[in-house]
C-alpha cells in the first residue's frame, strides 16, 4: 500500500487519448514526472512479467490490466477521474480474476497481457498528432483496427505496435517505444504478432 504514495500522485495531469492502451498511458504519465515507466509501475504489484523482443527490448503492444484498487492508483497518478479513464481506455474496466478476487484484492495489482487478447490489435499513434494533443514527444499506443491505420491529417501510416524491433522499427519510433512500452503476456492469446493477416507481414513504409 505504501508504494501507492511513492510518487506524489496527481501532482501532474496526464489525460488519456481515446482508445489508448493503459500501458501507454502509464508510460506517458511516467514521462510527465520525468520517471522511467519501470519506476512508476512499482505503484502496482505486478503478478507476472512482461515478455520481451529477442533483442531484449520490451514489446510496445503489451497491455496492463488493473484491479479495482489499481485503477484508483492510476486515476490519482494521472490526476483524472476514474470515469474519464474508463471512457478512454478500452482495457481499463477489463476484469482479471487473478487480481480482482481473493485475499489481496484490496492491493493495487496489475497483470501484463497481450493487447490483442485484451481489447484488440494495437498500433502506434501518429507521432505528430500525439505531440499536438499531449505536448509530449512520445509515441502513444492505441487500439486501432487495421482499416483505420492512417493519419489523414499527416498522411502517415500507423505501424503495428508489435512491429518494434527489426525492419519495422521505423526511424525513431522503434527506439523510443522499445523500452518504454511494455511486454506481452504470451499466455494471453499466443504471440500477439501472429494474429490476423499482415500482423507481421510487410507493412507500407512510413513516408
Ligand atoms: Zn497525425
Amino acid at each position: 500500500m505504501a508504494s501507492g504514495k511513492a510518487v506524489a500522485a496527481g501532482a501532474l495531469r496526464t489525460v488519456p487519448l481515446a482508445g489508448e492502451l493503459t500501458a501507454s498511458l502509464i508510460n506517458r504519465a511516467a514521462d510527465r514526472y520525468g520517471l522511467a515507466a519501470a519506476h512508476v509501475l512499482r505503484l502496482w504489484t505486478c503478478r507476472n512479467s512482461p515478455t520481451r523482443h529477442d533483442g531484449g527490448g520490451l514489446r510496445a503492444d503489451a497491455e496492463v490490466v488493473l484491479n479495482e484498487a489499481g485503477r484508483r492508483v492510476l486515476a490519482e497518478l494521472c490526476g483524472v477521474e476514474p470515469q474519464v479513464l474508463a471512457r478512454a481506455l478500452p482495457a481499463f474496466t477489463v476484469q482479471d480474476a487473478e487480481i480482482s478476487t481473493g485475499r489481496e484484492a484490496a492491493v493495487a495489482q496489475a497483470r501484463w497481457r497481450a493487447a490483442v487478447a485484451v481489447a484488440g490489435p494495437a498500433a502506434f499513434g501518429c507521432r505528430l498528432c500525439t505531440a499536438r494533443r499531449t505536448g509530449q514527444a512520445l509515441r502513444a499506443v492505441r487500439y486501432l483496427p487495421r482499416w483505420r491505420r492512417v493519419c489523414v491529417r499527416h498522411g502517415r501510416w500507423l505501424l503495428d505496435a508489435d512491429a518494434v524491433g527489426g525492419a519495422a522499427g521505423q526511424a525513431g519510433a522503434g527506439r523510443a517505444d522499445e523500452g518504454r512500452g511494455a511486454a506481452a503476456d504470451r499466455r494471453g492469446a499466443g504471440a500477439p504478432g501472429s494474429v490476423g493477416p499482415g500482423a507481421r507481414g510487410p507493412l507500407p513504409r512510413p513516408a
